[in-house]
């Protein structure tokens, strides 16, 4: 307990109620196995060293990030310690039935079994960070050696697959793992810890009983987002062996099941008492938190680089065009990109910590930071107020769920009964599938980027400049 809460205790009463929390606290400590740390989302920069105070008292704190519900039940199969020789038969099971994973590797089975890897990215699973080796005593006695681990699998994953994965899982998971530090760390460094919901216990022990496994995921606890904990690593032939009838159990209960991502909101254990000592001394605290930053930086700015070259690789393309970047204001991102090798990254979805100011021929369009969301590498903005602010007009049509939206000669309708974008542009019309547009408590949300790119409108210049995260609009400079 923080001694300054003492301090303003001055009356009797105080102490009583303040004592009566405190044993309260000590209560929950002692029986429950799994405490849920209080967690606090910090917007903007933080103090560090308040940071630092918090984590030392095992609270969580993390960025400010926002995850997308799914629209049906859904299922994250996951698979952990392979690849090994047992992963291409966990492929052709998935291939059969198919649904897709994610494989959460060791960096030296990555080494082992590269094809492996490779196919499984080919055939649309997901890949995920589970350190290199795998043993605990390395992994757990600091957070250096753990980040030495997540590095280098992550660079063995870039050299094989072109892929450095934003997810991680730990081995044996969070829990007595994990301290706050470890936490902080890697999500500042960008990544997305994913522990989980069912165990289906394939390695309690050597061996278990493929009617075992099955039994167990079958008694839940079922909800509408699961994550569950498989393994394809040596000696789990009968993972394997359940993986038919654990998938159908699944689909019979009508869960869809899909890859896990960065806009699907992790499942953390709690920050328990950690099983190996370790030191931790602020200095320490600083130096492995701008590298963490560093990581980051170094994330953005190859995946801006990637993004730019994708739009000099296509000048005129709308859905898989270049979207606007978070940046580091005021850090140059250039040298981290040349110590970090072909970054690629998969999108990060969290609400950016500054207000968006568009800046339009004759207005700007300025938004806070709970008017417009960033979201899959994209600044999702209210069309309506898009439209307005660059003097075109909008209607919502209730009964087709379809915002027409008119500039000039151009019309976008976004039509949410069909899923789709329907562009009309001098007498022509493209329809894009599956559109990215979102309704959302009666606002729609479209890119930015995007919907100025299908008004044949050019973004010049964007960047961060007084807290603000400017965006200078070049009126029709492609036609
Ligand atoms: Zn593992």
């Amino acid at each position: 307990m923080p001694s300054g809460l003492h301090a303003r205790s001055h009356t009797y009463y105080k102490r009583l109620i303040l004592g009566y929390l405190l044993f309260c606290l000590a209560a929950l400590f002692c029986f429950s196995n799994r405490i849920y740390a209080e967690t606090e989302p910090v917007v903007g920069e933080p103090d560090s060293h308040e940071v630092y105070l918090k984590l030392k008292k095992g609270e969580r704190v993390w960025k400010d990030k926002v995850y997308v519900a799914p629209q049906q039940p859904t299922v994250y199969l996951t698979f952990d310690d392979g690849p090994s020789k047992l992963t291409g038969q966990v492929l052709d099971i998935l291939q059969q039935e198919e649904v897709k994973a994610t494989f959460f590797v060791l960096g030296k089975q990555v080494e082992a079994y590269p094809d492996l890897v490779k196919r499984a990215v080919a055939e649309g699973h997901a890949i995920g960070n589970h350190t290199y080796n795998h043993v605990y005593g390395e992994l757990y006695k600091g957070f250096s050696s753990f980040w030495e681990q997540i590095e280098r699998t992550e660079d063995i994953l870039a050299e094989t697959v072109d892929i450095r994965p934003s997810l991680i899982r730990a081995p044996g998971g969070t829990f007595g793992n994990f301290d706050a530090f470890y936490f902080y760390y890697l999500d500042q460094a960008g990544y997305e810890v994913h522990d989980w919901h069912i165990d289906s216990g394939d390695s309690k022990r050597v061996g278990v009983p493929a009617s075992e496994i099955i039994q167990t995921v079958r008694k839940g606890p079922f909800q509408d987002e699961l994550i569950v904990l498989m393994h394809d690593g040596t000696g789990h032939e009968q993972t394997v062996k359940a993986l038919p009838e654990i998938i159908r159990l699944f689909k019979q209960k009508g869960y869809v099941f899909a890859v896990l991502q960065p806009s699907v909101q992790p499942k953390h254990f709690a920050v328990g008492k950690v099983q190996q000592p370790r030191p931790s001394s602020e200095a320490g605290y600083e130096k492995q938190l701008a590298e963490a930053k560093v990581h980051e930086l170094a994330m953005s700015a190859l995946e801006q680089s990637r993004h730019a070259q994708q739009a000099a690789d296509k000048a005129n393309h709308s859905e898989s065009s270049p979207m606007i970047q978070e940046t580091a204001g005021g850090v140059s991102t250039s040298t981290v990109v040349g110590t970090k090798g072909s970054l690629l990254l998969t999108n990060h979805t969290r609400t950016a910590a500054a207000p968006l100011e568009v800046l339009l021929a004759r207005k700007s369009l300025k938004l806070d930071t709970e008017h417009y969301r960033f979201k899959d590498g994209h600044y999702q903005v209210p069309l309506r107020q898009l439209m307005e602010s660059l003097g075109g007009d909008i209607q919502w049509r209730g009964e087709q769920r379809t915002a027409v939206a008119h500039y000039g000669l151009h019309t976008l309708e976004y039509d949410f009964v069909q899923q789709e974008l329907r562009v009309r542009d001098h007498g022509t019309t493209t329809t894009i599938h599956l559109p990215q547009m979102e309704l959302q408590e009666g606002t729609v949300y479209v890119p930015l980027r995007g919907t100025l790119d299908k008004l044949r409108i050019g973004i010049a210049t964007y960047g961060p400049e007084d807290g603000v995260m400017k965006v200078q609009v070049g009126m029709n400079l492609r036609l």
